[in-house]
Parts: C-alpha cells; sequence; structure tokens
C-alpha cells in the first residue's frame, strides 16, 4: 500500500503550527475512530494512519526528517525508533491531547503484539543502454537485516524460554477503567516493560543479543524486463528489512538507471539515430548500411534525398514492457560537406556548376572573399 502525505491525512497545510496540527488531529480522529464508525471496514486503518501522522507531525524533528525524506526516512529506521502499530509514542500524547471524555475512545494499542514490519530497502542499479532494452538479470549485493538463524527471529537463546511478563501478565496491553460521572471507560495502552510482546527475555540470544535480526550480505538475482524505462522502480516482494517479533519483512525497491548510448537516443520505444551520408549519395542515391542495435539494416536512399530527411525501420526499436512488438528505429540523414578537396575533385564540381549555368566567379577563393567583406562594410 502507498503511504499517503501525512499532510495530507490530518489536512492541514505544510506550515501548519503545532496548534493547527493537534487541532486537525483532534477533528479528524473524532471523525474517524473505528469505534464511531463500525460500519466502515477501512476505518481502522485509516484511523492508524492518521495516528501516524500525527505521531510524526507533531514531533518537530520527525517532522523536520519527514520534510526532508519523505515516508523514507522512517523506512530506514525499521531497526528501533518508530514503531507505528499501536505499540509506541502515540498512547504517550493522548494524554496532552484529549480531555478524559475521549481517552476511552482512543484505547487502540490494545491490538498490539510487539511485532512490527521490516523496513523497505532501495538500491540503485545503473544498466547499460542495451540490458535496458533488451532486459537482463542481474546479480546485487545488498545488506540487510535478516532473521538470525540461531533463535529464528525470537531473541531468545536457544535452550531457554522467555518468561511471562508481569506487568502485564502476558496480554502486552495494559487495560484502565475510568470511572466518571458519564459512567466507566476503558483504554489500553502498550505494556512499557514487554512492549507489547507479553514476554521478557531473561536470556537474550547470544548472536544477535536479543535482536532478533542480524545484518547479513545477500546476492539478490533482479529480473529486468525488456524496455524498463530510465527511473523506474522494480519492487521486490519481501526483501527488504526481516520483520521484528514475527511481523512481515518489507520490501526491496530497486531503482533503475540507464546510461546514454553513443549512437541512439531512446523516446519511448522509438530510437534515433543520424546517418551521415556523403553529398553524391544524397544526390545519386544509394543503398546504405545502418546499425542497429542488433546489428546491421540495409536502406534505400533514393536520389535526391535531402538533409533531415527521416526514414524508418520497423520494429528496430525498444521493446513494449507490456504486450508483443517493438518501436521503431528512425534515422535522420544527415548530409556531409566535404571540406577539404583536391585539386581534382574541385575541378569536377566547378565543372559541374557550370553546367548547371551557376556563376563561376562565385567559387573563385578571391570574390568569395570580396562578397564576405561587403557584409561588413
Ligand atoms: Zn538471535
Ligand atoms: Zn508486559
Amino acid at each position: 500500500m502507498t503511504k499517503r502525505d501525512y499532510y495530507e491525512v490530518l489536512e492541514v497545510s505544510k506550515s501548519a503550527d503545532q496548534a493547527e496540527i493537534k487541532k486537525a488531529y483532534r477533528r479528524m480522529a473524532r471523525k474517524c475512530h473505528p469505534d464511531v464508525n463500525k460500519h466502515d471496514t477501512e476505518a481502522e486503518e485509516k484511523f492508524k494512519e492518521l495516528n501516524e501522522a500525527y505521531e510524526v507531525l507533531s514531533d518537530p524533528e520527525k517532522r523536520a526528517s519527514y520534510d526532508q525524506f519523505g515516508h523514507a526516512a522512517f523506512d530506514k529506521r525499521s531497526g528501533g525508533g518508530y514503531g507505528f502499530d499501536g505499540s509506541g509514542g502515540f498512547e504517550t500524547q493522548f494524554g496532552d491531547v484529549f480531555d478524559m471524555f475521549f481517552s476511552d475512545m482512543f484505547g487502540f494499542g490494545g491490538r498490539g503484539t510487539g511485532a512490527q514490519r521490516g523496513g523497505d530497502l532501495s538500491y540503485e542499479l545503473t544498466l547499460s543502454f542495451e540490458e535496458a532494452v533488451f532486459g537482463t538479470e542481474k546479480k546485487i549485493k545488498i545488506f540487510r537485516l535478516d532473521h538470525c538463524d540461531a533463535c529464528k527471529g525470537s531473541g531468545v537463546e536457544p535452550g531457554t524460554n522467555p518468561s511471562r511478563c508481569s506487568t502485564c501478565g502476558g496480554r502486552g496491553q495494559i487495560q484502565e477503567i475510568k470511572r466518571t460521572i458519564f459512567g466507566s471507560f476503558s483504554s489500553s495502552y502498550t505494556c512499557p516493560t514487554c512492549e507489547g510482546r507479553g514476554e521478557i527475555i531473561l536470556t537474550p540470544c547470544h548472536k544477535c543479543r536479543g535482536h532478533g535480526r542480524v545484518r547479513v550480505s545477500q546476492t539478490i538475482s533482479v529480473q529486468v524486463p525488456a524496455g524498463i524505462v530510465n527511473g523506474s522502480r522494480l519492487k521486490i516482494n519481501g526483501k527488504g528489512e526481516a520483520g521484528i517479533y514475527g511481523g512481515p519483512a518489507g520490501d526491496l525497491y530497486v531503482i533503475i538507471y540507464v546510461k546514454s548510448h553513443k549512437i541512439f537516443e531512446r523516446i519511448k520505444n522509438d530510437l534515433f539515430c543520424e546517418l551521415p551520408i556523403s553529398f553524391t549519395q544524397a544526390v545519386l542515391g544509394s543503398e546504405i548500411d545502418v546499425s542497429t542495435l542488433k546489428g546491421k539494416e540495409k536502406i534505400k536512399i533514393p536520389a535526391g534525398t535531402q538533409a533531415g530527411t527521416l526514414f524508418r525501420i520497423k520494429g528496430e526499436g525498444v521493446p513494449y514492457l507490456q504486450g508483443k512488438g517493438r518501436g521503431d528505429l528512425i534515422v535522420k540523414v544527415n548530409v556531409v560537406i566535404p571540406t577539404k578537396l583536391n585539386s581534382k575533385q574541385k575541378e569536377a564540381l566547378i565543372k559541374f556548376a557550370e553546367i548547371s549555368g551557376e556563376n563561376i566567379k562565385n567559387f573563385s577563393g578571391e570574390s568569395v572573399l570580396k562578397k564576405i567583406k561587403s557584409v561588413f562594410e
């Protein structure tokens, strides 16, 4: 699921101050609390999203890193920091946000188990022009947090057992009942002793020191589809950081950079290149070899071809990502004017001009010079 912008979630502007954010949060929380919206199956998700947004935007430090890096600011901190699954910061904040009448509504941490999804990772992969066009398989080496194999991710030293948390009696949550003149309200929050797990590790795993995850280097094979575009993102499910205490793993995003080509330029699925031909080839017509990405193709240049004429070679472009077929190769004719002529070539050209009825005087060096001078006088 792609995450919505936190400012959007709270319906505040990017420049909103803390008071506005707090106000917006209270308003939205009343509106979308799952206990108020029992008929709405998405309410719980929406409410979580709202809390997540508030947790970040109400904290100046988190807000600053969110402004700078967006959601990525928190993805990378999977190892610790920000527990968004009802297991962390929000509970400690609501006291100052809500009066007692609302506190019952926000006993939301009740479903936390200490499990957290692992963070997403990204990797920048540079491809040659041809690799992007034809597709390839690449092996990349990444560093990621993986489940500790010694304790199978539990964090508990093999052969020992965790003990039940006495603070919460193993429930991971602590329930509080408040009696007011309006009746009793119950709220629950994540147990601070066991952080929602319900158990305490007495002997942490020697390998991961109780974290359940260890940093490993892994080689992953990435299938790059033919026709991929520069700047694309390939998502590899479950190859981000391992989850914490049974949470699902994050994903790996491979960001594709495609190198440019000496000859070809790519626009969507067509390739473009320039074809230098001689003056005589253009005038008399010719059959010319054109380089394609795969080899060579012959094209017929008809007599009298003008500079800048485009020729299309069907199906020699870039394959379509989804579906069959390829784009075309478009060749632009560039007539090369010779810069050095020997006396024989010059003679022949003057003769050609004479026969064409052109004024020969214009071809002598002197008269050309005069002509240029006269322009500046
Ligand atoms: Zn371990
Ligand atoms: Zn506990």
